[in-house]
């Protein structure tokens, strides 16, 4: 007698969610802290993502993940929301304290880490991004808050995202931006010093296509790197260790951004090396 039955519940809420597998590394860096925790991946329609959050309180729930398309309109629900997540204007990460609703984004902050992990410093550094969705946005802010002097936003025209985020980096940051009309197979400008594919291109099952950017721009002395987390080894990463660049894939960056959020959860440190283990094994990568 006197066993605890109870589970302390996190999880992650999306539509669609059923191939998020966030659940697998959750599950194993819980385990491997001997935590009882349950990472549980819910189908959230977008009508009831009020109804969705309230219940985090009413659960006793520890926090959530948000996905797509909960990651801006979360927002309105929150008791505080951290700073770097208001300038993005997206939140990917809740947590629960004292009964109130904390929003924070570990997107960006993930990435950050990966690059570090692989030795490229960021101060005084020129980054190109292609893409200005909500990875590119966390990224992009993230970025310039560590010191990254300028920021080039290459975007296709008709949606306007790159134009807004260009002007938010601009205006919220220290860094200077440039945006760029990616309406043609793009050049790396030689001043790039970190490129960065934030787009979907090459994402599990079109793992054959690559962005539109002429390969032979890019050079040794530039760390490129995919947020593309399924297949992990691109083949625009395929295409930058060709001409001799340094790489680094999207599990860098999911692995970190799960750390991170796991920690405001559980108030501990899970282990990387299992949660990359957990995925490889999971997308039978050797
Ligand atoms: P969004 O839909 O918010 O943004 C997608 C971006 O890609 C937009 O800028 C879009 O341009 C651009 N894009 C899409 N298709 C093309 C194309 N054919 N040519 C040029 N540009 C294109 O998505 P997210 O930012 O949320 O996610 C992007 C990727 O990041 C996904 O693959 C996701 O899995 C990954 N991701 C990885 C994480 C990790 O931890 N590794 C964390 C979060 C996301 P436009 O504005 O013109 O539509």
């Amino acid at each position: 007698m006197g066993n605890c039955y109870r589970e302390e519940l996190v999880g992650v809420f999306g539509c669609p969610i059923d191939e998020n597998p966030t659940v697998v590394v959750a599950q194993a860096a819980f385990e491997d802290l001997g935590i009882p925790y349950r990472y549980l991946t819910i189908l959230v329609h977008p009508e009831d993502l009020g109804t969705a959050m309230s219940a985090l309180k009413a659960l006793n729930m520890k926090g959530i993940h948000l996905t797509i398309p909960h990651k801006v309109e979360v927002l309105k629900y929150l008791d505080h929301v951290a700073e770097d997540a208001q300038i993005m204007g997206a939140v990917n990460t809740v947590y629960v304290k004292d009964g109130e609703l904390y929003g924070e984004n570990t997107d960006g902050k993930g990435f950050l880490t990966s690059l570090k992990e692989e030795g490229v410093s960021i101060e005084g550094k020129t980054a190109m991004l292609l893409g200005a969705g909500g990875a590119s946005r966390a990224i992009a802010v993230e970025l310039a808050n560590a010191g990254a002097k300028k920021l080039l936003i290459a975007n296709r025209p008709a949606s306007g995202r790159g134009e807004v985020l260009t002007a938010l980096v601009r205006e919220k940051t220290k860094a200077e931006a440039e945006y760029i009309c990616w309406d043609h197979k793009l050049s790396i400008p030689q001043e790039v010093d970190i490129l960065v594919n934030t787009t979907n291109i090459g994402l599990y099952p079109d793992t054959d296509q690559k962005p539109d950017v002429d390969y032979n721009t890019i050079f040794p002395r530039m760390a490129v790197c995919d947020v593309i987390p399924n297949h992990p080894h691109t083949l625009f990463l395929k295409e930058a260790e060709k001409r001799g660049a340094k790489s680094i894939d999207g599990l860098g960056m999911l692995v970190n951004q799960a750390i991170i959020s796991f920690r405001f959860w559980t108030g501990r440190t899970c282990s990387a090396e299992v949660m990359r283990k957990a995925l490889s094994r999971e997308y039978g990568i050797e």
